[in-house]
């Protein structure tokens, strides 16, 4: 299968021993393994030929974009792994359309950079984004800072190609905004985690740059006074909130000692401290005055002003730079590095109505004490969309007390009307909750669907679905 391989993509492009054993390894150092090898086609054309081969030696396949997940999702022991990371042409931009058409792995930053030169915003935007591809953004339904605004990626595609499991290539590569011709095939592709099938390629939206930002970081008294402040926002700005994001006191005390280089807010610290960014297009919020300050940032404190008056805030730091800009923003994302790269972890990414967000940080560290009384945790939401990332450092490695945790969140969440995974996946670390949690009459049906695309369960074997003997057992 190799030699054929390297015929169809070229032998520098099929990598074996030392060099696939870099690709053996997660964004999080949780996950690490031994590919059969690594394969990176150049072309849909070649990815075709390259799933074809494999599929008649029975080998699985699992995609691998730009390695960032954090749920386990590349795993691949004696798997081929098959990277889109030569896939980075971006057909076409038209920007009368506003849509751009690139390949699976154009990575993030380059689609924001195009949609820049056109005076467009490609707006799907996280921490990963200088390494996360378009292919792993479509395959996890990536979230981040801006889908209070802008929606989910999901919501920004409009067409897909897909290579199926037997090298056919499904087109599904529209630029339309309204298709109601039959099952929303595009849709299942999105947020499969690689278990359906390769893409290779999508249509996506893009908007109107935002000619100016105005970003603040405020304190409030409570989560419901954060709440009050994000709608009052909402309202006076005419819905141009971009960002809304909640970091704790624990979060803010962890950041002074893992980054003390990045500073505090405000000192002392507050239990609520929200990063808040507005984006603007029109000339009334963005054109200089004279004396060269923006409208809309005044806009955004002036409402701070009066928010502080009637107690909602606590205290506000407009950003008058873009190094003042940059450094709030940094505090925010550094998030991945203070939850995921220090000892054992049980990293969660839970989602809850928006008026329930302070019910789950009520409820968490009863739950947790009950379980390890010397466990601490760490959260950090996008609170706009009720997403909270919350991560729990129990006091010792097990696996036992490692599941007694996510299942303790799992209850929750699920008192508060929730779900257990808003934007990261399932992958392989949230397999058990899959198990425990979705209803079982969803799961058959998502069976069903894998077994449709995939009969031979040949792509991405053991993500998303667990093991339907493991459940009769159970
Ligand atoms: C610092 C940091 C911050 C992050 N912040 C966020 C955030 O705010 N919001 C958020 O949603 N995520 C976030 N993530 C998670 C991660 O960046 C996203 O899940 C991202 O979409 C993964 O893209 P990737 O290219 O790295 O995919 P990979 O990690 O390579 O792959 C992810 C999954 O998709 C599959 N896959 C990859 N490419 C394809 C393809 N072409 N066809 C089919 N299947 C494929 C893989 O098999 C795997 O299961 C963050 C990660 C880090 C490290």
């Amino acid at each position: 299968m190799l030699d054929r391989l390297r015929a169809i993509t070229g032998a520098g492009n099929v990598l074996t021993g030392e060099d696939a054993a870099r690709y053996g390894r997660d964004w999080t150092g949780a996950y690490s393994w031994s590919p059969l090898a690594v394969v990176r086609p150049g072309s849909t054309a070649e990815v075709a030929a390259v799933m074809a081969t494999a599929h008649e030696a029975r080998v699985p396949v699992v995609p691998v974009a730009g390695n960032t997940g954090l749920v386990g999702g590349t795993k691949a022991p004696g798997a081929l792994m098959l990277s889109l990371e030569r896939m980075t042409r971006i057909r076409a931009l038209k920007p009368e359309a506003r849509i751009v058409v690139a390949e699976a792995g154009v990575v993030l930053a380059r689609l924001h950079d195009a949609a820049a030169e056109q005076d467009l915003l490609f707006p799907l935007w996280f921490g990963a984004r200088g390494s996360a591809m378009l292919g792993g953004a479509l395959s996890t339904n990536a979230g981040g800072s801006n889908v209070l605004r802008y929606g989910s990626t999901r919501g920004l595609c409009l067409g897909l190609e897909v290579v199926l499991p037997d090298g056919r290539v499904l087109n599904l590569m529209q630029e339309l905004h309204k298709d109601n011709s039959g099952y929303a095939l595009k849709d299942l592709f999105i947020g499969a985690e690689g278990t359906l099938g390769i893409i290779t390629a999508a249509t996506m939206k893009l908007v109107p740059a935002p000619r100016a930002h105005a970003t603040a970081t405020l304190a409030a008294p409570s989560l419901a006074a954060a709440l009050s402040v994000l709608n009052r926002l909402q309202e006076v700005t005419g819905g141009l909130v971009e960002a809304y994001e909640f970091m704790p006191g624990g979060y803010m005390d962890r950041l002074a000692t893992i980054r003390p280089d990045l500073g505090q807010p405000f000192t002392p610290r507050h239990e609520v401290t929200i990063l808040v960014e507005l984006g603007a297009t029109a000339p009334r919020d963005t054109e200089p005055r004279p004396d060269g300050s923006i409208p809309l940032v005044d806009l955004l404190e002036d409402t701070l002003a009066s928010l502080m008056e009637d107690g909602h805030v606590l205290d506000a730091v407009v950003a008058r730079t873009e190094a003042q800009r940059a450094t709030m923003w940094a505090r925010r994302e550094a998030a991945a590095e203070l939850a995921l790269t220090h000892g054992p972890v049980v990293d969660t990414d839970v989602c809850v109505p928006l008026d329930r967000v302070q019910d789950f940080l009520t409820r968490m560290p009863v739950r947790l004490a009950a379980l390890d009384p010397n466990a601490t945790d760490l959260t950090v939401a996008h609170l706009g969309d009720g997403n909270l990332h919350y991560t729990v450092f129990p006091s010792q490695d097990g696996a036992e007390l490692m599941d007694a945790i996510r299942a303790a969140i799992e209850d929750v969440v699920a008192e508060l009307n929730g779900s257990f995974s808003a934007e990261h996946g399932i992958g392989l670390s949230k397999l058990s909750s899959m198990r425990r949690r979705k209803d079982p009459l969803a799961l058959e049906m998502m069976r069903a669907i894998k077994a449709a695309f995939d009969p031979l369960n040949l792509m991405n074997p053991g993500k998303i679905l667990p093991d339907a003997t493991e459940e009769t057992r159970a």
